[in-house]
């Protein structure tokens, strides 16, 4: 891979991950010891705990992405190169990719977290996952291509199951999702699809716990379960989903359910790149790290954010796979790698929570920031506030904020379009087939027939 060499006294460090981790520490190395190599599939960072109102056609998926080269223009030492890892060769340090290989002094793993469907391959073949841009796009399309196809289809149970929706996993993103789903079913869709008989479609929150939002204090999950149902969402707790072909879901108590559309959000592992020491890798795909993120005592690997795993007394499993964590373990590792260089004493990592939430529909939000507990519109407004503050890039913190006035206001959002990439082959195709019917109509008008009718 093509990367000037380092000048005098900077060290390269390559982060594998533009997510929060990866970006973060990125911006923090300071260009007198550092030369930064960011690696990401995609060529823009994403702001995953709004991708749902991507899927459901709440905001725009540009108001929630960020290029790279964008956000690093002003900084000469980090060098972006959009690449997928493949393989880390920690002996001879140096990393390989679809694009090439890459040496490094220090690598740093920041490759975040997959979905999780437990080796379920049927699962994995049929459910919808919401990891990524493309993904909540997928989503949006598929949702709103259903509704079209309910509205079309002679067969009851047909629409019925092209109407309801499954979403599968009670935690913060479970409950956003389904609460935004619901609120689809109550204000758009009757106004949208005024033939369809909406009342008929359900959405189902299932959670194997038992209760939503099982992280947080009783009393905020029975708050949430209370105005989901309010909101007509079906939660179904303390039961699994065991399998799910596209058209039936099995539940561990024996209940199935019909659903075209079922949403996996209910387990994620570490994403894997081979050549990492098996030893440290867990059952759940997260890298156990030392307390300054290092992947061994001495190593030249590091792993923050969603993939590591540190462990300690008040963190047994390792710290909550949450944006804070990977944004306070960014920082002192960009302290710490300074250190290093110095020669100066490492600095432990310890996590400073500053409280969960997660909102259930327009208007209301649970907040819990330790023994302080707050309810309903003002935890909406805090809630609204974070999220706003943590969107990279003034332009789409703006046009996250005008997007939420303006459906705050009107109820509505005119981002409900079903747009699908076409592949260059198909285009060859059609204009392969367009020449051909031309052809055709040509030949057929010569003879003073009429031209054959191709689509109905
Ligand atoms: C739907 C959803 C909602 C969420 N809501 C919240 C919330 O409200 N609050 C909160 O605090 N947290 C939330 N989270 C969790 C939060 O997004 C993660 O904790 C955070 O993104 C972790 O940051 P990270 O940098 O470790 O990983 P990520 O942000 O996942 O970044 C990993 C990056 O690595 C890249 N990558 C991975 N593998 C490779 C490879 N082999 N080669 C090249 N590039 C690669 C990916 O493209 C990605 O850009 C949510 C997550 C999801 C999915």
């Amino acid at each position: 891979m093509d990367i000037p060499l380092t000048l005098q006294g900077q060290k390269r460090v390559v982060i594998i991950g533009g997510g929060f981790a990866g970006l973060t520490l990125a911006k923090k190395l300071s260009p007198e010891y550092f030369q930064v190599v960011l690696l990401d599939r995609n060529n823009y960072h994403q702001f995953q705990p709004l991708l749902y109102q991507v899927a459901t056609s709440g905001l725009e998926p540009s108001s929630i992405s960020f290029p790279f080269r964008k956000i690093f223009q002003n900084k000469q030492n980090v060098f972006i190169r959009v690449a997928e890892v493949r393989k880390i060769n920690s002996e001879q340090k140096y990393i390989e990719t679809n694009i090439g290989n890459i040496s490094y002094q220090y690598l740093v793993l920041a490759n975040g977290a997959e979905t999780n469907y437990f080796g379920n391959d049927l699962l994995q073949q049929n459910a919808f996952s919401m990891k990524s841009v493309p993904e909540a796009l997928l989503l949006r399309n598929t949702l709103l291509q259903n509704y079209e196809e309910a509205l079309v289809t002679n067969n009851e149970d047909e629409r019925q199951s092209l109407l309801n929706i499954v979403v599968v996993g009670g935690g913060p993103t479970g409950v956003e999702l389904a609460g935004a789903l619901a609120e689809m079913k109550n204000i758009i869709l009757p106004k949208d699809y005024p033939e369809l008989n909406i009342s008929g479609m359900n959405v189902y929150l299932s959670e194997a716990a038992p209760r939503v939002l099982n992280n947080m204090d009783k009393s905020s999950s029975d708050k949430a379960a209370g105005y989901l149902r309010y909101l007509g969402v079906t939660i179904i707790t303390g039961a699994s989903v065991q399998q799910y072909d596209g058209q039936t879901v099995s539940l561990s108590n024996g209940q199935t359910l019909n659903a075209k559309c079922l949403i996996w959000a209910a387990s994620v592992k570490g994403a894997y790149i081979e050549g990492v020491n098996q030893e440290l890798v867990l059952p759940n795909g997260r890298l156990k790290t030392n307390k300054y993120n290092r992947l061994g005592e001495q190593s030249d690997i590091f792993a923050i954010g969603d993939i590591a795993c540190m462990t300690d007394d008040k963190y047994p499993k390792g710290h909550p796979q949450v944006a804070p964590v990977a944004i306070q373990q960014a920082k002192l590792l960009a302290k710490n790698l300074e250190n290093l260089v110095l020669s100066k004493p490492l600095i432990p990592f310890q996590y400073n929570d500053k409280g969960s939430m997660a909102t259930v529909g327009r208007n209301y939000a649970i907040v819990e920031m330790g023994r302080v507990k707050i309810r309903g519109f003002i935890a909406w407004c805090i809630w609204l506030l974070v999220h706003l503050m943590s969107i990279v890039g003034i332009k789409n913190r703006l046009l996250v904020f005008i997007n939420w006035v303006w459906q705050y206001i009107t109820y509505d959002q005119s981002l409900r379009l079903i747009i699908k990439a076409k592949e260059k082959e198909t285009i060859v195709n059609h204009a392969h087939y367009t020449s051909h019917r031309i052809k055709m109509c040509k030949e057929v008008s010569r003879k003073g027939a009429k031209p054959p009718r191709i689509m109905n």
